[in-house]
């Protein structure tokens, strides 16, 4: 896949909740690689999108398409093997962790690897235990979420996205639930994320990371993108969802 070519495109995306309209025509190419940022107050519509762009969500009108992967019309009736394969692309790191409180950190992040996706148990363990090593938590693969901090939680929520090896990394504000001082850390790991060419699509509230990181920096209001900036080019080593997972169309 060219730098250049978008791993994620979405054209027209339309979804309202019950009358109310909460993404109108919502465009966005992310190439493979960047780092793409959504800002806007509260009720702009960035939590819903991301829900969409995976599949948690369904939308009224508009396509997804992954490069390589599934291309969703959702003018269309949409098929559950399709919507599947669009929620196969990516994985999703939520503002409130969303972890299993009664499994041990090891079997949340690999609840995915091995009941989604039927991927030997043993591999699964190993690779859960580099990345919780990698993370700094490698001695608490056996402990249970309540017994960490929130920054340490997150952390786990992004180990278990990393597991799936989506195609497309998603995170809806995961900084916001944390208390100052822990935000740091797993600001770190996304900055180390994004140097490694993982495609990445946030929402946040944090300007200073938007600015830094962002290839492009997409201002939300009302359901709509208002302002678009674009901060740099992706660089050329920026090929880590090139040769990610594949996902089927
Ligand atoms: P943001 O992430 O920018 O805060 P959201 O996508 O969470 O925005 O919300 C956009 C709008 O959609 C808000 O007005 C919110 O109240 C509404 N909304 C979000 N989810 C639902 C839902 N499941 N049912 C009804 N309204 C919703």
């Amino acid at each position: 896949m060219s730098r250049t070519e978008p791993l994620l495109t979405v054209r027209g995306l339309a979804k309202s909740f019950g009358a109310t309209p909460v993404l109108r025509s919502i465009d966005l190419d992310v190439p493979a690689g960047t780092v793409t940022t959504l800002i806007g107050p509260s009720g702009s519509g960035k939590t819903t999108l991301l829900r969409c762009l995976n599949g948690l969500e369904v939308p009224e009108a508009g396509t997804v398409t992954v490069s390589g992967g599934p291309s969703v019309d959702f003018g269309d009736a949409v098929s559950q093997r399709r919507l599947a394969a669009l929620r196969d692309c990516s994985a999703m790191v939520f503002q409130h962790y969303n972890l299993f409180p009664h499994k041990t950190v090891l079997d949340n992040v690999i609840e995915g690897p091995v009941i989604v996706q039927r991927r030997p148990r043993p591999e699964a363990v190993a690779e859960a235990t580099a990345l919780l090593e990698r993370v700094g938590l490698g001695e608490k693969r056996d402990a249970y979420p309540f017994s960490l901090s929130g920054g340490q939680q997150q952390r786990v929520g992004i180990v278990r996205a990393l597991a799936l090896k989506p195609r497309l990394l998603l995170f809806d504000e995961p900084t916001s639930a944390l208390d100052p001082e822990l935000v740091g850390d797993v600001l770190s790991l996304m900055r180390e994320l994004a140097a490694e060419g993982w495609t990445m699509v946030v929402a946040t509230h944090e300007l200073q990371f938007a600015r830094e990181v962002a290839n492009e920096v997409l201002f939300m209001d009302g359901g709509v993108i208002v302002e678009r900036g674009r901060r740099r080019r992706c660089s050329a080593a920026r090929t880590r969802s090139a040769r990610g997972a594949s996902c089927s169309g």
